[in-house]
C-alpha cells in the first residue's frame, strides 16, 4: 500500500494544466494503485494525479456501496479509472455541495452539469466510455477540473457559497461527507 501525501490549494502544482498520458506501462500502473490507496485512506470519492503532486491526465473515484436501512447492499461498490478524459455530452445544470481533498475543512456550492458522457483510456490504453447522472456526473466534473488546474474554489458564484465545516456536519452533505 502506498498511500501519498495530497497536496492542498496553496501548492502552486494544483494550477498548473495536467500532460496527456501516452505510456500505459508500469509506472502508470503505479500511479493508479497509489492514487487508489491514498484515496481509499482519505475516505474520499475521487482523486486526481495532481493532487498529488504528477500533472498526468489521470483520475480515479470510488462510489461506495450503498445499503437500505437494514444494511442489505443494494449498489456494489464501483470504481473509475480515466486517462485522458474528454467530455463529449453535458446536459443540464444544477446546484451541488462539494468538498476537496485539496480543500481540508471547507464546502461549498457549485454549478454541475446533470448528466455527462465523458470518453477516455483505461489503464491499458483501450477506449472507455461512460454516460453518468446524479453523483457520479458531479465528481466527473470535479476531478476532470484538478486536471485543468482548476478547483470548485474558482467555480463559486459568491464568497458566501464556501463555509467551514466540521467533520460531523461533512457527515450530513449530499457527497456523504466524503470529499472529492
Ligand atoms: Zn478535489
Amino acid at each position: 500500500m502506498a498511500v501519498s501525501k495530497i497536496i492542498t490549494a496553496e501548492n502552486p502544482l494544483l494550477r498548473h494544466k495536467s500532460k496527456k498520458v501516452t505510456r500505459f506501462g508500469d509506472s502508470l500502473h503505479r500511479l493508479i494503485n497509489d492514487l487508489y490507496d491514498t484515496l481509499e485512506n482519505a475516505e474520499g470519492l475521487g482523486l486526481a494525479a495532481p493532487q498529488i503532486g504528477i500533472l498526468e491526465r489521470v483520475f480515479v473515484i470510488i462510489l461506495p456501496t450503498e445499503y437500505d436501512d437494514k444494511g442489505k447492499v443494494i449498489a456494489p461498490q464501483e470504481r473509475y479509472t480515466l486517462i485522458n478524459p474528454q467530455f463529449i455530452r453535458m446536459r443540464g445544470e444544477a446546484e451541488m455541495i462539494e468538498g476537496c481533498l485539496s480543500v481540508p475543512g471547507y464546502q461549498g456550492k457549485v454549478k454541475r452539469a446533470v448528466e455527462v458522457t465523458i470518453k477516455g483510456q483505461d489503464l491499458h490504453g483501450k477506449p472507455v466510455r461512460y454516460r453518468a447522472e446524479g453523483l457520479l456526473a458531479h465528481v466527473l466534473q470535479h476531478e476532470y477540473d484538478h486536471l485543468d488546474g482548476m478547483l470548485y474554489l474558482d467555480r463559486l458564484e459568491s464568497p458566501d457559497n464556501l463555509w467551514a465545516v466540521q467533520p460531523q456536519e461533512a457527515e450530513e452533505a449530499e457527497t456523504q461527507g466524503r470529499a472529492i
